[in-house]
């Protein structure tokens, strides 16, 4: 797997010194997703500083499930992580991980903390625990439950468990502070009730342990050495070390936090995201527009672009916005440099070669990329019946229009100069075929007789031409921080997000394309071949991203 440049950042400085000084013989980090959605931008940001450390300094990265909210979680996320995290390139140590298979220790844990009168089960609803909470400016107040006797929160405790008692009457909370400035130390919840069922454990359990509760010792049940995690967990690490100081863990994992990745005009939340195809606004978690990571793998964008675009952005302890132009160029350079060229007309307008004979057909050659010797030759049909895209052809225009006017000559990329003689019209005046002549002494050469032809256009010949569906995508929000102000996200969409055209043409060789794979159509952009047929069986090809930046600086007007 080729790897992006690196730089330093200071996750590397620590975990560089921490190996230097012997303070870890090993890392160990892990990537812990909630299965409660489908991954995105900003959890290959995570999956490739966690994965790619380990990788960097010869170590092992886990893969685990935080599945402690069963009511949201599911099996088919379970499976579309697994899947994400495989195709971004990397291998988790050992098998895949659960929260789930901690359960049992956490709970003795759990009855450890009340037997040292470190917690308590408390009966307040949360409404009043809000209320007892205080706020930053004020310090909460004690629960009238705090004091009550271990034996008797044991009691409760294990009624919990055992499902005698109803949801929402008690949770289980740490005895640390209620006066913290840090509301997180303010006896947090660490078990509520759930009845739901468990996609790994059924119903073996009806309580629950809370994000906090469970995250931190799990990294010390897995020894792992360097807990990384965004920077809103920065607040919580206090109480993550008041646990691993309390509980007889085998390991003391400590947390580093960095800046989660913002992108300009897309959303990174997974119930933003469930809500776009909830309310359908998108096809689903993988339509080719959403920023999941199997969006933009349906999309044709490849793993190596998404590693290089994280490397990119670097690793910091400040929150910014990073220009999605980045992403888009990281998208541009990959393809540019991998994906196979073809030629696709996406507006068919037919050419008849006059002076060509109706029952030949040439084989023509050309390279598969300009620049990849390696990558062979295909093969192009030739013949009297072709197919321009209409947007290549004008009666009349000045000289800057370098491609077929009427009277006037153009190359065939890969092929011959032809002149269009004759425009024909249908009854309503609109041009349905143009009839042409060529020169056969123009194959790979410039005319004999010192004639300039200037233009270039690609082409496809029509008896053998693969009839294509393709879908031109285009960014899903208008304003760059579709989340931020007032109005709902939703408001922000782009319209023009999405454009299907039928009945394009595509050169023949493209049928033998998997799906999944990419190539460029010359002139058009980078596409590749969507897994599922389109309207009546047609294969599809949904375009990956243009050959230029058409939204910065003064292409914004779309040349
Ligand atoms: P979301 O806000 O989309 O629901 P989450 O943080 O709740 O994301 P988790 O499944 O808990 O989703 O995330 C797994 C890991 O990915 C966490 O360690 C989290 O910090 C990290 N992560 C999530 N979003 C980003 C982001 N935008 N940039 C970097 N890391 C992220
Ligand atoms: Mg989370």
């Amino acid at each position: 797997m080729s790897e992006p440049q690196r730089v330093s950042n200071f996750l590397r400085t620590i975990i560089r010194d921490d190996l230097d000084s012997g303070r870890v013989a090993e890392v160990v980090t892990r990537f812990p997703p909630e299965p409660n959605g489908y991954l995105h931008i900003g959890h290959a940001k995570s999956i490739c500083v966690n994965f790619g450390l380990a990788r960097e300094f010869g170590g092992r990265c886990n893969l685990r499930f935080d599945d402690t909210n069963p009511s949201t979680e599911d099996v088919e996320y379970v499976e579309a992580i697994v899947r994400d995290v495989a195709w971004l390139g990397f291998a988790w140590d050992g098998e895949v991980r659960y929260a789930s298979d901690y359960f049992a220790t956490l709970y003795a844990w759990a009855q450890h903390l009340v037997r040292n009168g470190l917690a308590y089960v408390c009966e307040l609803d949360p409404e009043q625990m809000r209320a007892y909470r205080g706020t930053l400016t004020e310090p909460g107040r004690d629960s009238p439950y705090r004091d009550r006797p271990a034996e008797q929160s044991l009691e409760l405790l294990e009624r919990m468990r055992a499902g005698a008692i109803e949801e929402g009457r008690m949770t289980l909370r740490a005895r640390i502070d209620m006066g913290s400035p840090n509301l997180n130390l303010r006896d947090p919840v660490l078990y509520r009730i759930k009845r739901a069922p468990h996609h790994r454990t059924g119903a073996a359990w009806c309580i629950y342990p809370s994000y906090d509760f469970a995250h931190g010792q799990e990294d010390a049940i897995e020894g792992i050495t360097h807990s990384i995690c965004t920077l809103e967990f920065e607040d919580h690490r206090p109480l993550y070390d008041w646990f691993i100081g309390q509980l007889p863990v085998p390991a003391r994992p400590r947390q580093y936090e960095f800046a989660r990745l913002n992108l300009s005009y897309t959303v990174t939340s997974k119930r933003k995201l469930r809500q776009l195809v909830e309310e359908g606004h998108v096809s689903g978690w993988d339509d080719p527009r959403m920023p999941t990571l199997s969006g933009l793998r349906r999309r044709g964008v490849t793993p190596a672009a998404i590693r290089d675009f994280v490397e990119r952005t670097g690793v910091s302890r400040a929150d910014g916005l990073v220009d999605l132009g980045m992403l888009e160029y990281c998208i541009r350079d990959d393809l540019d440099k991998n994906a196979p060229r073809a030629m696709c007309v996406l507006r068919p307008l037919k050419v008849t070669l006059l002076d060509y004979p109706a029952d030949r057909i040439e084989q023509l050659t050309a390279p598969a990329h300009p620049a990849r010797p390696e990558l062979g030759q295909r093969t192009l049909p030739f013949g009297r019946e072709l197919w321009i895209d209409r947007e290549d052809f004008r009666t009349e225009a000045n000289k800057d229009f370098k491609r077929l006017v009427a009277g006037g000559e153009v190359r065939l990329r890969n092929a011959y100069v032809i002149r269009a003689d004759e425009v024909v019209r249908d009854a309503h005046g609109e041009i349905v075929e143009l009839r042409c002549s060529h020169d056969p002494a123009t194959l790979g050469r410039n005319p004999s007789d010192g004639r300039k032809v200037k233009g270039v256009i690609h082409w496809v010949e029509a008896s053998q031409a693969l009839d294509c569906e393709v879908r031109l995508y285009d960014r899903l929000f208008l304003d760059p921080q579709p989340d931020a102000g007032e109005r709902s996200f939703t408001d922000n969409l782009n319209p023009h997000s999405l454009a299907v055209l039928r009945g394009c043409k595509a050169e023949p060789g493209l049928a033998a394309l998997p799906a999944g794979a990419g190539c460029q159509f010359e002139r058009e952009g980078y596409f590749c071949r969507d897994p599922e047929a389109g309207d009546g069986g047609a294969v599809v090809f949904n375009r990956t991203i243009g050959l230029r930046d058409t939204w910065s600086g003064s292409a914004a007007a779309k040349g």
